[in-house]
């Protein structure tokens, strides 16, 4: 059975939200402390939740696992005495470098327990990548497996902080530790499943994400266990979690999104997830939903934008009757996304926005209120953002400017790790400055304009790529589309656009002209790309978001600067 939202208790939440209720909802330690991990996973043992699936795995191999709750606790507590056994303490850096496998989110929660900071990396990244961020963390502990050990064997002995490595030998590979190594399976048949979890107070730090270096180096932005309110609420009002429901969240939690949602906020709901291992396939996707009647989906624009690469007809051979709500996130998500869910899928997808700062999602098109496509949506409760012209005062209605957050909300970034100067840079006259640059309606829902250091100056015409780029794609030959400004000694930049086809169009001259004209008649004759380059891809950051600056450097024949996050 379909569970439909309740609409009485959503337009009771927008009216009388508070933060202290939501804390209510939780299951507090004592004396004001709280822990993230308790708050996902232990605290329904008391409940009937116990014995409830908090996720079932599917490996790439097609090998199926099931955890409980109970399974779930009893595992990371293990996980969390083979820590302390190994001298890791509160406070301590651990970083994980796994594949989606049940041990990633066992090692993610074992590490809340001791009170020690995780840092969730993804596995597709090159030793560069994350020699930076054990570096830049000064992490103790490192747990993976021995491929992607294998992958970065040239950076350990850069590594001074790093005391420990957990191999996690699914295959039960013959491998030979090496000093510093311990076996996870090892271990964990040694370790006790009882752990008294540390009662860290909401301020401690507990999760460290490296964001995805879309407009520069990564920094590592640090959020504290208070961030748990954030997570739970919104999975619950924007996610629209409800007790019965079959939730996947496709992104991987070396990102912000694979944790805050794949992990901390349907668990803190109760919910059973679908995690997969494997990475993009459309049909495999599918076949996902079918599979495991998945009612709640949350995935990103760029994995939207593939799978209508893929046609129309392809998810008509699937039964995809099960999706309630489906939601996205990451990059701006076109109309065109929106209703083409509604009409193929069967529902639209609610775009909605936050960032690797933000801890949650801040502003949403929301189950119960009308989407208006294009938009992000409205701030979530309890949230104030406002659009601020230069000098960070407030804009009215309809004019474009910085998208600026009132600071305090509980699942705000702490720090960015070592950079407190960086940190304190984005604080203005009282409000948090996003680096988005967006408006807000009439109707108090926001749009997207672009990233503040992605504007283009053409000829006196102050031009978003992101609008640009979304005429493009409404051309039917273009699957994707990534514009920058060029210098020019006239008009001072020029826009010029890469763009990739959909199956079936050939690259041309005419071509070319055609999606000019068409552009042209969308925006202006200010705004057109005056020079358009087709390429197959375009580069893309490993959680799928378009590269702009390295299409920029590429063409200007500049420095790469950090590729770390590049998808190759
Ligand atoms: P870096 O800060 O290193 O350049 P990043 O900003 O891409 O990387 P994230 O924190 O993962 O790192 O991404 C947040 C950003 O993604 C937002 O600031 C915004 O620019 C973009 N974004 C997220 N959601 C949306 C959305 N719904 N519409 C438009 N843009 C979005
Ligand atoms: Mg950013």
């Amino acid at each position: 059975m379909k569970q439909m939202p309740n609409l009485e208790d959503y337009k009771k939440a927008y009216r009388e939200f508070r933060w202290e209720d939501i804390e209510k909802e939780l299951d507090w330690l004592g004396d004001g402390k709280l822990n993230i991990a308790y708050e996902a996973v232990d605290r329904h043992l008391k409940t009937s939740r116990k014995n409830k699936a908090a996720f079932v795995f599917e490996g790439k191999d097609g090998a199926k696992e099931t955890y409980t709750f109970f399974e779930l606790a009893k595992s990371s507590s293990r996980f969390a005495n083979v820590l302390a056994d190994l001298g890791a303490e509160k406070g301590d850096r651990v970083f994980v470098f796994l594949d989606r496998v049940p041990e990633l989110y066992i090692s993610v929660l074992g590490t809340l327990k001791i009170g020690a900071v995780i840092g969730p990396l993804f596995s597709a990244f090159g030793p560069d990548a994350v020699k930076d961020r054990l570096m830049d963390s000064e992490a103790k502990v490192l747990i993976t497996s021995p491929r992607l050990k294998n992958k970065i064997e040239e950076i350990f002995n850069d590594l001074p902080d790093l005391e420990h490595i957990i191999i996690v030998n699914r295959d039960r590979e013959n491998i030979e530790l090496c000093d510093g190594e311990v076996s996870y399976e090892g271990e964990m048949a040694k370790a006790e499943d009882d752990f008294d979890i540390v009662k860290t107070s909401k301020e401690d730090y507990a999760v460290m994400h490296y964001t995805s270096g879309t407009t520069g180096k990564p920094k590592g932005v640090v959020h504290a266990h208070a961030a748990i309110k954030g997570h739970y609420a919104t999975a619950k009002y924007v996610l629209d979690l409800h007790e019965d429901d079959i939730y996947w969240c496709t992104a991987d939690p070396g990102w912000v999104t694979g944790t805050s949602y794949g992990i901390f906020g349907p668990w803190s709901n109760g919910v059973t997830q679908v995690i997969y291992e494997g990475g993009f396939n459309a049909k495999k996707w599918y076949s996902i939903i079918e599979a495991y009647r998945v009612t709640v989906w949350y995935t990103a624009p760029t994995a939207i934008r593939m799978l209508m690469r893929f046609g129309d007809k392809l998810p008509e051979k699937f039964d995809l009757s099960s999706l309630r709500h489906a939601c996205s996130v990451g990059e701006p998500l076109n109309p065109e996304a929106v209703v083409w869910g509604e009409k193929v899928i069967g529902i639209p997808f609610h775009d909605n926005w936050w960032q690797t700062e933000t801890g949650c999602i801040l502003i949403a098109n929301y189950p119960v209120q009308d989407i208006k496509p294009g938009s992000m949506g409205r701030p979530f409760p309890g949230i104030s953002p406002a659009i601020l012209d230069d000098g960070y005062r407030e804009l009215p209605p309809g004019r474009e400017g910085h998208l600026a957050i009132k600071p305090g909300w509980p699942s705000m970034f702490r720090t960015y790790w070592k950079k407190e100067d960086v940190y304190d840079s984005r604080f203005k006259n009282g409000w948090y400055i996003t680096g988005d640059k967006a408006k807000m309606d009439e109707d108090g829902y926001f749009w997207f304009v672009g990233r503040a250091d992605d504007v283009i100056n053409t000829a006196g015409h102050l031009v978003g790529p992101f609008e640009v780029e979304s005429a493009l794609i409404e051309h039917p030959a273009v699957a994707e589309a990534g514009v920058i400004g060029k210098p020019d000694p006239i008009v001072m930049e020029t826009i010029k656009a890469f763009v990739s086809l959909k199956e079936g169009f050939v690259p041309s001259e005419e071509l070319k002209h055609e999606i000019q004209r068409f552009v042209k008649k969308k925006l202006s004759s200010a705004a057109y790309p005056r020079e358009i380059e087709f390429l197959d891809t375009l580069p893309k950051t490993r959680s799928g978001k378009i590269m702009r600056r390295l299409l920029k450097a590429r063409e200007l024949g500049l420095p790469e600067g950090d590729t770390s996050t590049l998808e190759r």
